[in-house]
């Protein structure tokens, strides 16, 4: 079967490689889409990050060439031994986090911060950018014939954006103010309208992404055109009550920070790549929090509830469909180049 493999940083490789089989504890999946991630696009440019390169990963005990796509949907075509979770046939979406079970984190039950945590598609045992992948059982959950497999493959983001709000300490009926309105930005705005925000500004430069937050129904202020600190202030009566940073570039952070009321909370949404300095007063003198998430852990079946609902649409957040033999040319060339793509999927035949 075809697959796109990571050999090193910008050498991805779309090859044949041998079907994956439905070992014990396994479930065979025929991909139907594939979502090219934020993080795929920084192995291509500048990993290994997730990736493991030299050493094995520790539960996958795989090293690069790996498989990558981690954000798919399909339908299972064979179950190993033990499975119980999903039959052949299901329509399906993967969560794909691989954990020890025994760490410190495992054991509390954050599992997405396993000391040896890896995702599928990204630290072995294959991906979605290929026909066939196969998954832990655990991994696996249905998805109703209500959802499209387009929208089962935005799955895996919206997590993303969830978790960061339901671990926030946003309330119905807040203000929120989203600092970066590219791809997990905007699912940041579906995930706080489905948590009955009253209020969600999106901060943000780009033309082409402000259409697109007040496409989802966010008030757009333009960092260009306003002291946004200032003008958030004034339009909510002294701050929001939750800021969440989703750019991952040093100076927003403040900015994020400041945009907040008395009591409020800074959400770090974004990785950065280098140290983001806060004058600590600006905590201090208003009693603010300042929080952060990584992944998400259980809040796959709320997902998949609230799309049935409507939220996190597929038909305004994916962009562009391709097939797996354009992904480098038309996907991950395209991403870099153009800031109006918001999810590019790759349908794998
Ligand atoms: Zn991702
Ligand atoms: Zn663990």
């Amino acid at each position: 079967m075809k697959a796109l493999r990571w050999h090193g940083p910008k050498d991805l490789r779309l090859e044949t490689i041998e079907e994956p089989k439905a070992l014990p504890g396994k479930v065979k999946i025929k991909v139907e889409w594939c979502g090219i991630c934020g993080s795929d696009l920084h192995e291509y440019t500048a990993g290994p990050i997730f990736i493991p390169a030299s050493d094995p990963h520790p539960i996958t005990g795989e090293v690069a060439p790996v498989v990558m796509g981690h954000e798919f949907s399909g339908r299972v075509v064979e179950t190993g031994e033990g499975v119980t979770r999903v039959q052949a046939g299901d329509r399906v979406v993967v969560e794909p986090i691989y954990a020890c079970g025994k760490c410190e984190a495992c054991r509390k039950g954050k599992y997405n911060l396993c000391e040896k945590m890896g995702f599928l598609g990204l630290a072995g045992g294959g991906g979605g950018f290929s026909e066939y992948v196969t998954a832990e059982d655990y991994m696996v959950h249905k998805i109703p014939d209500s959802i499209s497999y387009e929208q089962g493959a935005l799955v895996e983001p919206s997590a993303v954006a969830l978790h960061a709000v339901r671990q926030s300490k946003l309330k119905v009926g807040d203000k929120a103010a989203v600092f970066g309105a590219g791809p997990i930005g905007l699912l940041v705005i579906e995930a706080l309208k489905a948590s009955g925000a009253a209020e969600i500004y999106a901060v943000e430069l780009s033309p082409e992404r402000k259409a697109k937050a007040a496409e989802l129904g966010a008030i757009v202020l333009d960092p260009k055109e306003f002291d946004v600190v200032a003008e958030l202030h004034a339009r909510t009566n002294g701050g929001v009550d939750v800021a969440y940073e989703v750019t991952g570039v040093p100076p927003v952070l403040t900015q994020a920070l400041e945009s907040t009321n008395i009591g409020g909370e800074l959400m770090i949404v974004s990785i950065f790549e280098t140290e983001a300095p806060i004058m600590p007063n600006r905590i201090v003198m208003k009693e603010r929090t300042v929080n952060g998430i990584i992944g998400y852990r259980d809040v796959f079946p709320a997902v998949i509830s609230l799309m049935d609902q409507g939220y996190f649409p597929a038909d305004k957040l994916v962009t562009k469909r391709i097939g797996l033999d354009e992904v480098l040319s038309e996907g991950f060339e395209t991403l870099l180049k153009e800031k109006n793509q918001v999810k590019i999927l790759v349908k794998a035949e």
